[in-house]
């Protein structure tokens, strides 16, 4: 994938995507000083683009470092990468991160801070599973405590148990893994928030150990415009037999209907179909 043709902004210029490496003494390399965004552009306009800019700088403080572009720079960084590369619809990279400096212990507070911008081409996250339902296992790995890592920043180290858990799923045919917490209550998938429904209602964890995706946000916002009631409550694992119809939000996955998770099945229902439908209109509008 590196040896392609394009242009990745990095550093405050457009370069070649094949001239757009890193140094194996690399801080983030070593010790996942590293934090990342992930959003999509829909004919040609990146949706809640700013939204997240600002989560990007946000992420940076959790990990110690100031990012040396303003959410401004960051902003234009990001059109001029998409029209260098004339993309309408994209999935856009920004990635910050402790470069190769002084510092090649634990500590990294005298290297220099980096930021690069690719985007790709990228469509539906899960394939064909998008609109059919996709089948998640469940994952051996609980996402942490927040007294263990800041576990509401978008930083490379939280998912390295992530990665783990997908590979797992994978290998069972499954196409991500649900995760629980440490406490035990069910958290999100390995790149998505999870919803449910029963009754006509909607329940969703309460994002305090994880990643309150603004996907996630978006549509707790439609489902509330739609009057349909909210629960972001703490979910046992028991009462996964009990709901109706089950769906992930992401930035990559959008909405992305679930029709079983381990040996629990949920049905592609009304609510799911019409959230997901609404959602495509909503990011192109
Ligand atoms: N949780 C995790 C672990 C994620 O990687 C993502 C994707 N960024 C999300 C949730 C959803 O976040 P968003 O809706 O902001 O893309």
């Amino acid at each position: 994938y590196d040896d392609r043709d394009g242009k990745i902004w990095m550093d405050g210029a457009l370069i070649d995507w094949r001239e757009a490496n890193v140094h194996i003494l690399t801080h983030a390399l070593h010790y996942a000083s590293s934090v990342f965004e992930g959003e999509r552009a829909y004919g040609g306009k990146i949706f809640r683009s700013r939204e997240h800019s600002e989560r990007l700088h946000y992420s940076a403080s959790q990990l110690d470092f100031e990012i040396p572009f303003s959410v401004d720079e960051i902003e234009a960084a990001k059109t001029d990468v998409l029209r260098a590369n004339s993309y309408s619809d994209a999935y856009v990279r920004a990635v910050a991160w402790r470069a190769a400096g002084e510092d090649m212990g634990v500590a990294s507070s005298r290297n220099p801070v980096r930021l690069a911008i690719a985007a790709w081409e990228w469509g539906a996250y899960y394939g064909d599973a998008k609109m059919k339902g996709a089948k998640l296992d469940i994952s051996k790995w609980k996402r942490p405590s927040p007294e263990t890592i800041p576990c509401h920043a978008k930083a490379a180290g939280l998912y390295m148990i992530c990665t783990l858990s997908k590979h797992a799923a994978e290998a069972k045919g499954c196409s991500d893994a649900m995760m629980f917490d440490y406490r035990g209550y069910v958290a999100e998938a390995t790149g998505a928030n999870i919803f449910f429904v029963k009754d006509g209602e909607v329940h969703t964890p309460k994002p305090d150990c994880f990643l309150n995706g603004i996907t996630r946000q978006t549509v707790i916002g439609m489902l509330e415009a739609r009057q349909v009631k909210v629960h972001e409550r703490h979910i046992m694992p028991e009462e996964l037999e009990g709901f109706e119809q089950c769906w992930l939000t992401g930035t990559a996955a959008e909405v992305t209907p679930v029709g079983q998770i381990g040996d629990y099945s949920f049905e592609v229902g009304r609510l799911t179909r019409e959230i997901a439908e609404s959602y495509e209109k909503l990011v192109r509008e």
